[in-house]
């Protein structure tokens, strides 16, 4: 009653007046640093319990096992079985890993950051995106093409973890257990076997800068990135646990794939070489081809689980218009609702959206500005007319309004 009275907290003893926030109970107070304090000491206290009764439970979350893993990734990403598995199965092992990492016995867990490999607009980025929704872990993009090595012009490597600690809102321990998806990491591959690259620094520099974070290393990163500078104060990160899901499309790695497979199937009979699937060489790929393609024999081993993407077919591009939790007929849909119209999209003008989408080589990246262009007008003359409660989007509606853009085709 005392502490109340005099806006006390009733822990530390702080007047009211030096607290941020003082909560307010029946017969004591509590000021918001004794709260934050006690909700550290129950994080560690949860973590050392699971870890003591073999359970998976992290502070912040409930670890989902594999199947459910899967199944929350298929409401977001159509196909892509192989990778949505080893995906699921990756992070789950991952999570275990670091909710077992207080146990005190010998064996030790490593890490397995992985690759996925297929071509652009696959679904790379939605997957790791959608993992980590799902954790609800802090999620970072990297560019692998404007990483340089540290001194020359561009991204350091670093800077990979500043982006990880912003979406963190800069909880450093947050950070430490997010997901970097660092997209195209082929273009980063040695000069030397893929002279296609014109880079002036070379790939192999900024294969090892990034090898360190890959291994697990404490960082000093600037908050608010750019280049590091003597004065500026740092923020140290520990990497260990930070996971780790590199994309690239390869471009060209299906021959390296089809040289290794018909060197080794040499002296077997021919069958083994006709069972090869040539239409989809990717569900092949290897760590030595990987090698072979330009990435450091270190980088290959530091992400020793390799998954590839199934290119998309006119039959995947359709459901990934209509069946996804956020897909794009469905978000139209609502845009339309939101006005009082009722959208009506007939199987055939879908068909057309996807046929154009083949036709531009767009992939699925291109549904989107195919859906725009067509419903545009509509978007723009609806909302103002007082007669249209219903529209009804066939293929010949379609058709006129790709017809009149010229921008999609180029
Ligand atoms: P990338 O493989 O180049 O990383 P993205 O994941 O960025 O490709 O895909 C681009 C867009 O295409 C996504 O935002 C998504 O809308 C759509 N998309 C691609 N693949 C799929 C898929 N398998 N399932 C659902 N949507 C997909």
């Amino acid at each position: 009653m005392a502490n109340k009275k005099s806006g006390r907290c009733s822990f530390c003893g702080r007047p009211e007046n030096q607290a941020k926030l003082l909560f307010q109970g029946d017969n004591c107070c509590i000021c918001n640093e004794c709260v934050e304090q006690a909700h550290l000491i129950l994080q560690e206290q949860f973590q050392e319990q699971n870890a003591k009764s073999g359970g998976f439970k992290l502070p912040d979350f409930t670890l989902k096992r594999p199947k459910e893993i899967k199944a929350f990734l298929d409401q977001y990403v159509i196909g892509q079985e192989d990778a949505k598995r080893t995906l699921a199965v990756a992070v789950y092992n991952h999570y275990k890993r670091i909710s077992q990492k207080v146990q005190d016995d010998e064996v030790e867990i490593e890490k397995s950051n992985m690759i996925l490999v297929g071509e652009t607009g696959t679904g790379k980025t939605l997957l790791a995106r959608t993992i980590a929704k799902m954790l609800n872990v802090p999620f970072a993009i990297a560019d692998a093409t404007v990483l340089t090595e540290a001194g020359y012009v561009g991204e350091d490597v670093e800077n990979i973890l500043v982006k990880l600690l912003q979406a963190a809102n800069y909880n450093v321990s947050a950070a430490e257990r997010g997901i970097v998806f660092i997209d195209e990491i082929d273009k980063i591959a040695r000069k030397s076997d893929n002279p296609s690259i014109t880079r002036d620094v070379s790939g192999e520099g900024v294969q090892q800068a990034l090898l360190k974070l890959l291994e697990g290393t404490i960082s000093n990163v600037p908050p608010e990135g750019g280049r590091k500078h003597p004065e500026q104060k740092m923020i140290a990160i520990n990497t260990k646990d930070i996971l780790f899901i590199a994309g690239g499309a390869f471009d060209g790695i299906e021959r390296i794939i089809a040289a290794r497979k018909s060197t080794n199937v040499i002296g077997y009979s021919t069958n083994a070489e006709q069972a090869l699937d040539k239409s989809n060489m990717l569900q092949y790929v290897a760590p030595a081809d990987l090698k072979k393609f330009g990435l450091i024999p270190e980088i290959v081993g530091r992400m020793p689980i390799i998954t590839h993407l199934d290119p998309l077919d006119k039959d995947a591009l359709k459901r990934i218009l209509t069946e996804p939790k956020n897909a794009l007929v469905k978000q139209f849909t609502k845009l339309f609702a939101m006005d009082g119209i009722q959208l009506c999209i007939e199987d055939e003008a879908l068909e057309y959206v996807v046929d154009k989408a083949v036709e531009f080589k767009l992939g699925a990246r291109g549904l989107r500005s195919i859906m725009e262009t067509i419903l545009n007008d509509a978007m723009y003359e609806m909302p103002s007319s007082n007669h249209n409660d219903k529209l009804v989007i066939t293929k010949a509606y379609a058709e006129e309004k790709i017809s009149k853009n010229h921008k999609l085709a180029q």
